[in-house]
């Protein structure tokens, strides 16, 4: 069998500082494509895996939020091409038949979808590693077609953050005439802000610390509440009740 080695960034022993480490990457499956990674998000979900993850897993590569350049693909592979560029997030590969999976949600897929780090491949057993590396291999379906306009450094937060905030504005067909409340304007809340706002939305940013206002009206937020002030959550209490009996 042919492998890939490539170089990532790992944990080897628990607690120790990231370390360069070669490991190997699957040869191609016919659906398969090989991603050179450009630009790799740091999510929170990867410090809290490599402050949790246990001995038994390491050596361990985060990074599940990426953007890349096709480097080869497998021989039934149609949708890309050696050169594309393409953007992965935190799924790598799903049950594929489950009603979830056939509608189009591999996140939840019933069976479990296979993260795109300490998940364990279908097919060969082996456990994934992430994007923190110089090359990931994924089933062509888990790969998406970046825009050419997307600068991919920007793009990379996209596929975590990004898709977690846009999911939920979608859920509730947020648009012209609708108000949304952001809760916490970190990582995932600025991508709120500004999706929302996009979208049309009141944007009403709630947060607990008053040095996040001018950032938030910069990102596009029509209002912010300091959560702490009780005042001025009374004041939205008043507002929303208010709301509701039209
Ligand atoms: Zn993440
Ligand atoms: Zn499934």
């Amino acid at each position: 069998m042919v492998v890939r080695p490539t170089t990532g960034m790992a944990m080897v022993r628990r607690g120790a500082p990231l370390e360069p480490w070669t490991f190997e990457r699957r040869d191609l499956r016919p659906d398969d494509v090989a991603v050179e990674v450009l630009w790799c998000g740091v999510c929170a979900s990867d410090v809290a895996a490599l402050q949790g993850v246990d001995e038994a897993r390491l050596p361990l590569v985060v990074g599940h939020e990426f953007t890349g350049r096709v480097r080869e693909v497998g021989d039934s592979v149609t949708w890309f091409a050696a050169g594309d560029l393409v953007a992965v997030g935190n799924v790598v590969d799903s049950c594929g038949v489950c009603e979830e999976c056939r509608a189009g949600f591999e996140n939840y897929c019933r069976v479990g979808p296979t993260p795109t780090y300490l998940g364990t491949d279908r097919r060969d057993g082996l456990p994934t590693q992430g994007a923190w590396s110089g090359e990931h291999v994924v089933r062509d379906r888990f790969a998406h077609a970046l825009p050419a306009a997307l600068d991919p450094a920007a793009a990379a937060p996209l596929m975590c953050a990004g898709i977690t905030v846009w999911e939920a504005l979608q859920h509730w067909s947020v648009g012209p005439g609708r108000s949304v409340g952001v809760v916490g304007l970190g990582g995932l809340g600025h991508l709120a802000v500004r999706f929302a706002r996009a979208l049309g939305a009141r944007v009403t940013v709630f947060t607990t610390s008053a040095g996040k206002r001018e950032a938030a009206l910069a990102l596009g937020a029509d209002e912010v509440v300091v959560s702490s002030e009780s005042d001025q959550m009374r004041a939205q209490g008043r507002l929303r009740a208010r709301h509701r009996r039209r």
